[in-house]
């Protein structure tokens, strides 16, 4: 199936790095509320069979019956699998450990790689008919893993957004990325774009922190955002009470990053968007 171009809106976002522990999930989560909290319209995509970003807002497993299992497999549209968080303008589609499925299921099918980019495009063409939910944001939570999954992401996605760790071997593994992003480019989406780095838990006590910093900005120049993720332990307690750090406790250092996050990448949108 031909990759037709991808709406304008909305602006899709897949957040994917195959290793696990990195952010991904947590990045998901706050920058979805931070957007939100701005006033954009946001869609959290949980693609991990995990589901740590459906629990981290609140949707607990029995309400799962409709997940984005049935959205992948074409069993239901995505308003159907769509629920709302306790942060206004902010939804989910939940992940239930029947995505660990889906791969296999699919495999043999021509379209496998484009059932999310579908589903949000009938999405968006029939809530422009009815009263549906019109985002202007969906970010897409990816498994920590190069699969059917996180190409299904890649596929439907405008840009990346790769969340890095500040740790030892940071860079690590990013190649590989890279080199996937290239493959989809070329064979499924040639629209894909990498929005950016985002640098997470970074720890200013920590001189490794430091240096992981710098030498990712050496490498990767302006694909890193100017906004750093502090370690903090706000945000790690955020999701055992099925809120976002910014309702938890909106003061701490945690919530104020992503906040700046947030308006990063709508400046960053605004001059994508220009050129
Ligand atoms: P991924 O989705 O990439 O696997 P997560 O977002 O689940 O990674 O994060 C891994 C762990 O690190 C989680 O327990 C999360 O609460 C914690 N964590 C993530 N970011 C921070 C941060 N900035 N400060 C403290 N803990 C964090
Ligand atoms: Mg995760």
């Amino acid at each position: 199936p031909a990759a037709s171009r991808l709406p304008r809106l909305p602006r899709v976002l897949a957040l994917a790095n195959q290793k696990g522990g990195v952010g991904k999930t947590t990045t998901a989560i706050n920058l979805g509320t931070a957007l939100a909290a701005i006033g954009e319209e946001v869609l959290i995509v949980d693609l991990d069979p995990q589901g740590n970003a459906s629990t981290g807002l609140g949707i607990d497993r029995r309400s799962r019956q409709v997940s984005t299992y049935d959205l992948l497999i074409g069993e239901a549209r995505l308003a159907e699998v769509v629920k709302e968080t306790a942060v206004p303008r902010l939804s989910v589609a939940p992940s239930t450990l029947d995505l660990l499925g889906v791969e296999l299921e699919i495999a043999a099918q021509s379209d496998r790689a484009f059932r999310l980019r579908r589903a949000i495009a009938d999405h968006m063409a029939r809530a422009e008919s009815i009263r549906g939910r019109n985002y202007t944001y969906v970010l897409v939570d990816c498994p920590p893993s190069l699969n059917l999954l996180t190409i299904n992401a890649l596929s439907a996605a405008h840009s990346i957004l790769v969340p890095l760790q500040c740790e030892f071997f940071a860079l690590e593994g990013l190649s590989q990325l890279l080199q996937t992003v290239e493959q989809v480019r070329r064979a499924l989406n040639p629209e894909l774009s990498i929005h950016g780095i985002v640098l997470t838990m970074f720890d200013g006590r920590n001189n490794l922190s430091s240096e992981v910093v710098a030498e990712v900005r050496a490498n990767m120049g302006d694909a890193v955002y100017d906004t750093i993720i502090p370690r903090n332990v706000r945000i790690s307690e955020a999701p055992s009470h099925g809120k976002p750090v910014l309702l938890y406790d909106f003061k701490s250092t945690g919530s104020q990053a992503y906040l700046r996050l947030a308006s990063e990448i709508i400046q960053r949108e605004k001059r994508l968007r220009a050129a």
